[in-house]
């Protein structure tokens, strides 16, 4: 087994995540079974109780994990689905250490960071490797080196490099900040970075700089002189329109021939299979304006599979969203929705926001455009249509309003009484059956399909009834029928909801089918308003 350990140094948001997905693409795309590992040294237990201002989303794995979204654009890179054991935090460390210590198993001794910190991070290293068929594992420690919190991570990767003679790679990411008018790249602060790396006994073997352009010459052999670092693997990313060109960056390098020289790894050529979608990608033909309308709009990165999943639609269709990030507060009316060509209303938790999320169900209901909702994004429809369409004006959810006398949307039953916050919400991949004609089976044409999940509140099945007989259609459930998964309108193609998140399966070769139904009938909907205009001229 062989490991490339990727750490960051210099300022944190350099786009490591970034880098250690691409590495994992070039590396699983020339031939090495590839596996990620992501090393949160955060002490919560998971990233399922924080709030997404905090990290971004919280990405979901199929078993259920509640992870960092880095783990998701490990996922898309690697094409390969991973599991809770993909991501390390303190919290799961320390959990598990404390637990084995009140149970006896350290057998009287004192326990200590060195070596029963240490020996548990290496394990759970170990048994990502050995468990999950792999030849390479990448595994990215967050945060920056010198922080308190990742030093006990780091030793356990020293120790680790000395116990795996010869198997482990480092790689350390750093900033090359360019000043003056001549834009001067300067090296020192990489400088210092690795310096602070050496002083806990870790040599890179791979320096990856960021910087604004492409490194001079005379930066890389500066660089390359101070750190002991081979010149040919000081390697440079610059700045780029879009994430998915990083690879083909790196790789141009010739980083795979660096690791080969170290490792013995397949030597097959690396295949570029995202020629054609990086094309459609890079060079869009048509373009959408899209509405999200969510809570944390001021962090992008909160909706990271949203976006995602429409970069994967763009790579498909070669239709480029152009997305309006809309603060769901600021819906009082439909001015901002007006020049939308679609409408997109985002999961979330809580009643802050609902209420502008109600308006643009009904706004798009109510004029034809395209309208995707994910999660409270479906419940928020069927508060609106009960509201609107059936005349129940104070339905709600139990969520918002736990007294409601029309409580359309209500906990799940094996969710009463749960109090603990993190791991307990129905989480995961879980089956899901599609209805038979209905445009949720036109898209996804099969009748079992498998999507993932993250909610505490579900459709109330009292209401089902009443809703459908009104023109709202259930066209997915689970597997025993009871809850709902899938809504749609009668008589409607571009209305469309889902209680399971699909971005969160979304690929680069195999986008959500939601999220690729929904952009075309953005662009259909778009052409429809332009054939009115001409018309009428
Ligand atoms: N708050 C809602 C629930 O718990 C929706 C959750 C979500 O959007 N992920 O059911």
């Amino acid at each position: 087994m062989q490991y490339v350990v990727i750490t960051g140094g210099v300022l944190s948001g350099i786009g490591k995540g970034t880098i250690a997905s691409s590495l994992c693409h070039i590396l699983s795309n020339s031939g090495v079974k590839t596996s990620a590992l992501k090393i949160d040294p955060y002490l919560n237990y998971d990233a399922g109780t924080m709030n997404p201002y905090q990290h971004g989303e919280v990405f979901v794995l199929d078993d259920g994990s509640e992870s960092d979204l880095d783990l998701g654009n490990y996922e898309r890179y690697l094409n390969r689905s991973l599991n809770g054991d993909n991501s390390i935090t303190t919290g799961k460390v320390y959990k598990e250490v404390i637990e084995k210590e009140r149970r006896g198993e350290y057998l009287g001794s004192t326990v200590q960071i060195i070596p029963h910190i240490t020996n548990e991070i290496k394990r759970r290293i170990r048994k990502v490797a050995t468990d999950q068929d792999v030849d390479l594992l990448v595994i990215e420690v967050g945060g920056t080196v010198g922080d308190i919190e990742s030093m006990p991570f780091l030793e356990g990767l020293r120790q680790l490099r000395m116990e795996e003679k010869g198997n482990v790679i480092f790689c350390h990411v750093t900033l090359i900040p360019e000043i003056g008018h001549e834009g001067e790249q300067k090296t020192k602060p990489t400088q210092h970075s690795v310096r602070m790396l050496r002083e806990i006994g870790i040599q890179p073997d791979i320096l990856i700089c960021r910087s604004k352009h492409y490194l001079s010459e005379d930066a890389r052999r500066r660089i390359s002189m101070f750190t002991d670092v081979d010149k040919k693997a000081v390697v440079s990313v610059y700045d780029v329109g879009n994430a998915y060109e990083v690879p083909e960056i790196i790789e141009k390098q010739g980083v795979i021939d660096i690791i080969r020289e170290k490792f013995s790894i397949p030597d097959e050529p690396f295949q570029d299979i995202w020629v054609d979608y990086k094309k459609k990608l890079l060079y869009p033909q048509e373009n959408v304006k899209i509405g999200i309308i969510g809570k944390y709009t001021d962090l992008h990165d909160a909706y990271m599979s949203h976006k995602e999943a429409f970069n994967h639609v763009t790579g498909s269709t070669g239709i480029a969203v152009d997305i309006k990030w809309i603060d769901a507060d600021t819906v009082t009316d439909e001015t901002s929705l007006k020049s939308l060509e679609g409408i997109l209303v985002t999961p979330g938790f809580g009643y802050r926001g609902v209420e502008g999320k109600i308006r643009a169900v009904k706004y798009a209901r109510e004029t034809g455009m395209p309208f995707l909702g994910i999660c409270l994004g479906f419940q928020v429809a069927v508060i609106e249509y009960a509201r609107n369409v059936l005349g129940l004006k104070d339905a709600n959810s139990t969520e918002f309003k736990s007294d409601s006398k029309n409580p359309v949307i209500d906990i799940l039953p094996e969710q009463i009484g749960v109090t603990d916050m993190g791991g307990t919400m129905r989480l995961g991949s879980k089956k899901v059956l599609v209805r038979d004609n209905t445009m949720a089976m036109e898209l996804y044409g099969k009748k079992e399909i498998y999507e993932r999940h993250r909610h505490r509140f579900e459709v109330n099945p009292k209401y089902i009834e009443d809703l459908e007989n009104n023109g709202l259609i259930f066209s997915g459930t689970d597997e025993e029928g009871i809850r709902m998964e899938i809504l749609e309108m009668k008589d409607r193609k571009n209305f469309l909801a889902s209680q399971f998140h699909a971005e969160f399966l979304s690929r680069p070769l195999n986008p959500s089918r939601l999220h690729l139904h929904f952009i075309k009938s953005a662009l259909e909907f778009k052409q429809s308003k332009i054939a009115l205009l001409e018309g009428g001229s």
